[in-house]
């Protein structure tokens, strides 16, 4: 057998009282940071046109780059077109199964999975061991930020299977030495209980935060257990309500884990080894101000499998002053998807906008809050949302009027807001679509 070093899954151990996962990386002098940066981008320039890819090298040619000599580094990307997530299924869909879009191998790679196609057809995703360590060191850095150290029980209810959100986060727990407590998702009330069961026998020290939340308030109630008392829930504040919260991810099919907060200042810090992130505006490819809103544009370095220029159609703003936390990197806040972002009587707004408010009314938040806005079509006119009824008691006229008043307040537009019985929205055991059509 040849030797086998080193003898356990994940990396050496380090002294929980230090500041940062990898100080060497994230306090890194940002000028020698920009010449790894620009290394990087062009290996990944050289790759592309070198394997081919045919749908990136498509990309280069537009701008002029033909050879790797023609791309001086970062701030070269600027020339280079967009790429939008529509593109990647359009290439999967005419070069099935995997598009033209990939750099290696269906056999280099280890994990396979697939979006939950909640934006439309699902496309796949690869991870070589490589990449998935990336992830893994990224989403290293992201718990130590946290506060979170190895030794800690963590917990997660996300799908498994096709999707592989839950074992990169599984993964990531394992790696940094975090006890994986992975519930499976609620989608019915029993699935729901076993999760219940689980926190109560092993009591997680980072309780379950997550899309499906409300859920264990409820399936705890029907039980009748207290969320908080009895299961050790919680509900962690939304932050800016869909303004300014820090930019965590560029999703599973670019980057999981881009960035976190400190606990030092706004936003997230990015791992700008790994990614150059832009906000760009999308009509001239250029970055916008420091401190502005533009288009999520990021493209991955150091990656078995690298993305160029993928625009997420979310917002982001990114700023560069540094830190007191001791961390060199700028720093990313996200501003919600587009397709989320809503308009109505000369307002726009994000769904999560909508939530914040309706979650200062107590008659529609115990024991869970259930609700849905239909995507506004005509400016002039109220915006709807229906929303359950509670179990605190009330009437549903008292209810609506409340509800009606805080949207007013909090997003400026007249609302009419139909209170529903408990039970007649769906439920969904992860992400629930909130934005209805009619
Ligand atoms: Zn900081």
């Amino acid at each position: 057998m040849p030797p086998f070093e080193p003898p356990q899954l994940g990396p050496e151990t380090r002294d929980p009282a230090q500041t940062f996962w990898d100080p060497e990386v994230q306090t890194q002098d940002p000028e020698v940071r920009a010449k790894l940066r620009d290394a990087r981008a062009h290996e990944l320039v050289s790759r592309i046109l070198d394997t081919p890819v045919p749908l990136f090298q498509r990309k280069l040619r537009s701008a002029g780059i033909e050879r790797a000599e023609d791309f001086a580094g970062v701030a070269d990307l600027a020339r280079v077109p967009l790429t939008r997530k529509q593109e990647l299924r359009d290439s999967e869909a005419e070069r099935p199964p995997l598009g033209e879009y990939r750099f290696t191998d269906l056999r280099r790679c280890v994990r396979i999975g697939q979006s939950t196609g909640t934006t439309g057809t699902p496309t796949t995703m690869l991870w070589t061991r490589h990449d998935l360590w990336v992830e893994h060191e990224s989403g290293a850095r992201m718990l130590w930020r946290a506060g979170h150290r190895p030794g800690m029980i963590a917990t997660h209810a996300h799908p498994a299977y096709l999707y592989g959100g839950g074992a990169m986060l599984s993964g990531t727990y394992e790696y940094f030495g975090l006890v994986n407590l992975w519930v499976p998702p609620p989608d019915t009330d029993a699935l729901a209980e076993q999760g219940i069961r689980a926190w109560m026998r092993f009591q997680p020290d980072i309780p379950f935060v997550g899309f499906s939340l409300g859920r264990y308030f409820e399936v705890s109630a029907k039980l009748g257990l207290d969320p908080r008392k009895d299961v050790g829930l919680r509900i962690p504040s939304l932050g800016g309500g869909g303004k300014g919260m820090p930019l965590m991810t560029a999703g599973l099919e670019c980057y999981c884990y881009v960035g976190s907060p400190c606990a030092r200042s706004p936003g997230a810090h990015l791992n700008e080894d790994w990614a150059v992130v832009q906000a760009v505006d999308p009509a001239t490819g250029r970055d916008v101000p420091d401190g502005e809103w533009g288009n999520l544009v990021v493209t991955t370095l150091d990656r078995d499998n690298g993305m160029l220029r993928y625009d997420l159609e979310e917002a982001c703003a990114i700023v560069r002053e540094p830190c007191p936390c001791g961390e060199t990197t700028a720093r990313g806040f996200w501003g919600g998807r587009f397709k989320d972002l809503l308009a109505c009587q000369g307002k726009r707004f994000q769904l999560s906008e909508v939530e914040t408010a309706l979650r200062t009314v107590p008659a529609v938040t115990e024991p869970s809050l259930e609700y849905a806005v239909v995507r506004p079509k005509d400016e002039g006119a109220p915006l709807v949302v229906r929303a359950e009824l509670g179990t605190g008691g009330g009437s549903a006229d008292d209810a609506s009027r409340a509800c009606s008043a805080a949207l007013t307040t909090k997003l400026g537009v007249r609302a009419e807001v139909e209170i529903l019985t408990r039970g007649t929205l769906e439920r969904s055991g992860y992400k629930t679509n909130r934005l209805v059509e009619r």
